[in-house]
């Protein structure tokens, strides 16, 4: 990986030279379907509209792209990734690559976890909201016992993850802790990426007057702990 990290960082030496500017990391939203309705979640405020939605080969064309011009790192993103058949297939066959999969944590099948077992690779990231109650209030009865099933699953099979969190009003006290970071340590997880809610009423709107909470404080925290 570091020998892929240097050629790519020199690909976009070289293109930065002709004026061309890459990013070394690349957002990839691939879809806005999900299998849960977490409350306030922009991709069900945006409908489930799925007219946008690119072919599962369009998506590997653009990862090809993306990686010869110098890009390192690719994070999927969605809805729910793992809905797009096909992904981590695209996602092993680059393996020049670091890929970070943001997901709600329920569709990691055998084959998935066999998948992300033998193309190291592929770095799952997984949602919480908190402790059980505080999760399963968002994202629905039942989730936060499942996400913990799955991070057993990926901590027996030597599968290195993380973990994601949405920080709101309602769970910052609880999440921005070393307790709470050092519970998600415990659980196997490698990395705690918090995330700031933005609602999607000031989304709409692009000029509310929602204040903002010390993220770099909460992302500090996370990395700061042994
Ligand atoms: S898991 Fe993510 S995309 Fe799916 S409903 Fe919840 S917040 Fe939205």
């Amino acid at each position: 990986m570091a020998a892929s990290n240097a050629k790519q960082a020199n690909l976009r030496k070289k293109n930065q030279k002709r004026g061309l500017t890459v990013p070394p990391i690349l957002i990839f939203s691939v879809t806005n379907r999900c299998n849960l309705a977490c409350r306030g979640c922009y991709a069900c405020a945006q409908g489930r509209d799925l007219s946008g939605e690119l072919d599962i080969r369009d998506i590997e064309k653009i990862i090809t792209e993306a990686k010869a011009l110098g890009t390192t790192i690719v994070l999927f993103a969605g809805g729910e990734p793992l809905v797009r058949e096909g992904l981590l297939d695209i996602a092993a066959h680059h393996p020049q690559l670091l890929f970070l999969v943001f997901s709600n944590g329920l569709l990691f099948d055998a084959r998935a976890i066999e998948q992300i077992k033998a193309n190291k690779h592929i770095i799952p990231v997984i949602s919480l909201e908190g402790d059980e109650e505080t999760t399963d209030a968002r994202r629905g009865s039942g989730v936060y016992r499942a996400v913990m099933a799955t991070a057993q699953r990926l901590k027996v099979n030597r599968i290195v993850f993380g973990s994601s969190i949405t920080l709101t009003s309602r769970n910052y006290d609880m999440v921005v802790n070393e307790r709470f970071i050092r519970d998600l340590k415990e659980m196997g997880s490698l990395a705690v990426f918090m995330i700031e809610y933005v609602p999607e009423l000031f989304n709409r709107a692009s000029r509310g007057k929602m204040s903002t909470f010390p993220i770099s404080q909460a992302m500090f925290m996370a990395v700061q702990l042994p």
